[in-house]
């Protein structure tokens, strides 16, 4: 064997399966006593982790809820396809390093499963991102490092719906939100946390919020052809957090969000909770 051959297949052993079914999902876990030769320039890939967190990210195991302030020394990366395009890079905290390559492998199908991340099930190379464009005037800022913009007509007041959102942001209420909105998280997933951390903060306008899911037009793909998508709701007001990573939240009026989406089928999401 070639030395080129045999310094891949080694590499590629660091890539352990997820899932038992076959997916393209891998799995490489990096510890002080044996680092990760496939993935080069992780510890830049980590480092940028914690620099672009305005707010601390939590330990990927959901049993512990510790934050992550400073570089740890264990750290995860999942491959969602083979040719490592799309690495998602998960930490634990100083606590949960003590658990083996395999039970960390099993944090991450709880995360998976409970989160509906879609691990297993194959990333759709078509899909369309969902991209609301605000068409009339409206504020736009930053709040708590997130940016933010909000419908808002010349004279008016901005709306109960972003006073309410920010000041759980604020207030860091919506940790685990976050920290999968700068992920991988699907907008199923994204509101379905936001939705949990929601009725653990225990504010008295929560009766105000509403998750609704339906099918948009802008969602279609051929692996989604109906195109289902998610969002919260508060008052007459929508709250979209999911149309990617790097996209501000919008928050505009319900009749605004729905005809720009060209929405069908709109219901509440009934799922089940923890
Ligand atoms: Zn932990």
């Amino acid at each position: 064997m070639g030395e080129a051959k045999r310094k891949r297949r080694l590499m590629e052993a660091e890539w352990l399966p997820l899932f038992s079914v076959d997916t393209p999902v891998r799995v490489a876990i990096s510890r002080p006593s044996a680092r990760l030769k496939s993935v080069p320039d992780y510890e830049a890939k980590v480092a940028h982790v914690y620099a672009s967190a305005e707010e601390p990210p939590i330990c990927f195991n959901l049993a512990c809820n510790n934050e992550l302030r400073t570089v740890q020394d264990v750290h995860m990366f999942i491959r969602t396809d083979n040719n490592q395009n799309n690495l998602i890079c998960l930490c634990v905290c100083a606590e949960c390093e003590k658990y083996s390559d395999n039970e960390l492998i099993g944090f991450v199908r709880i995360l998976n499963e409970r989160s509906g991340l879609g691990l297993d099930r194959q990333v759709p190379g078509t899909a369309i991102r969902v991209e609301p464009e605000l068409p009339i005037g409206g504020w736009t800022g930053t709040i708590a490092g997130i940016p933010v913009t909000v419908e808002c007509k010349k004279d008016e007041e901005i709306c109960d719906a972003a006073l309410v959102f920010s000041d759980l942001l604020e207030r860091g209420k919506l940790k685990r939100f976050l920290s999968l909105r700068q992920g991988i998280g699907n907008c199923h997933a994204i509101v379905r946390v936001f939705r949990e951390e929601l009725e653990d903060s225990k504010i008295p306008s929560q009766h105000r919020f509403a998750f609704r899911r339906g099918c948009s037009v802008l969602a279609q793909s051929a692996e989604d052809p109906l195109g289902y998508h998610s969002w919260i709701e508060f008052d007459d007001w929508v709250i979209e957090v999911a149309h990617g990573a790097l996209q501000p939240i919008i928050i505009l009026r319900k009749e605004t969000y729905y005809s720009l989406m060209q929405l069908t089928n709109i219901h509440d999401i009934r799922e089940r909770m923890k």
